[in-house]
């Protein structure tokens, strides 16, 4: 199937997942992940409308938005880094992309304001939070998280958006659920705690609908878009 016949799934399933859970389906937004894939993928995705993308290491990231850019800069795309960051790529991420879902340190989260530059508006940041409890995973644990969200939130050159997991993969869709929810019930305690946000990046393709359940609102969605993944390429 195309890509573009594949993205119309997956807006078909967000809006039923949506709808299921009385939730409007535009309060849902569709972050295509096109890591592994090349620009002409993207550039497909983006002339069937979409304008999000994420990606999940920094060289393909920006060779990939170089690429798009010189190709077709009529389109103007919103770039989302989403896998593990470290400290010495910093620099592009805040020069070149409009969010980062990964921060899951304070160090890291003060470069990237550092290096936000002053041209640019806040980087949008969501906290990573480990939900699942298992120690090889990042993200920040949940007990840690409201003493993160307090400095991010003071960072001059970010704007603190909300929260974001990658759970365990778990088939049944009530096991689904509850790491989802957990990061709802963190998200409301920052409200709580008077640190407002309105994002909470969660849902893949295998589990989006879950994620829409408990009330995501971007979810990151690869497979199901652009097909299997060939890391040996
Ligand atoms: C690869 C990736 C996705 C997309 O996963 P699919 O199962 O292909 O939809 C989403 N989020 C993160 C953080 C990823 O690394």
């Amino acid at each position: 199937m195309s890509i573009s016949a594949q993205l119309a799934r997956v807006r078909a399933s967000i809006a039923e997942a949506a709808h299921s859970s009385g939730r409007d389906p535009a309060s849902v937004c569709l972050l295509a992940v096109s890591k592994t894939f090349g620009p002409e993928a993207v550039i497909e995705a983006a002339d069937a409308g979409q304008r999000e993308f994420g990606e999940n290491y920094v060289q393909e990231a920006i060779d990939k938005i170089a690429s798009v850019n010189a190709a077709r800069p009529d389109l103007s795309l919103i770039w989302h880094f989403i896998g593990p960051l470290q400290s010495n790529k910093t620099r592009v991420v805040a020069e070149q992309i409009d969010w980062v879902h990964s921060v899951d340190r304070v160090k890291i989260a003060q470069r990237l304001s550092d290096q936000r530059p002053p041209h640019l508006p806040p980087l949008n940041i969501c906290l990573q939070v480990n939900v699942s409890g298992e120690d090889s995973k990042s993200g920040v644990a949940p007990e840690a998280l409201l003493a993160l969200a307090s400095e991010v939130a003071g960072l001059p050159r970010l704007r603190l958006r909300g929260l974001m997991a990658i759970p365990e993969p778990a088939e049944d869709p009530e096991a689904q659920r509850r790491p989802f929810a957990l990061l709802r019930t963190l998200q409301q305690q920052l409200h709580a705690a008077g640190i407002p946000t309105d994002t909470l990046s969660m849902g893949m393709s295998a589990d989006m609908t879950a994620a829409i359940a408990e009330g995501a609102t971007v979810v990151r969605i690869g497979t199901a878009i652009f097909g299997k993944r060939d890391y040996d390429q």
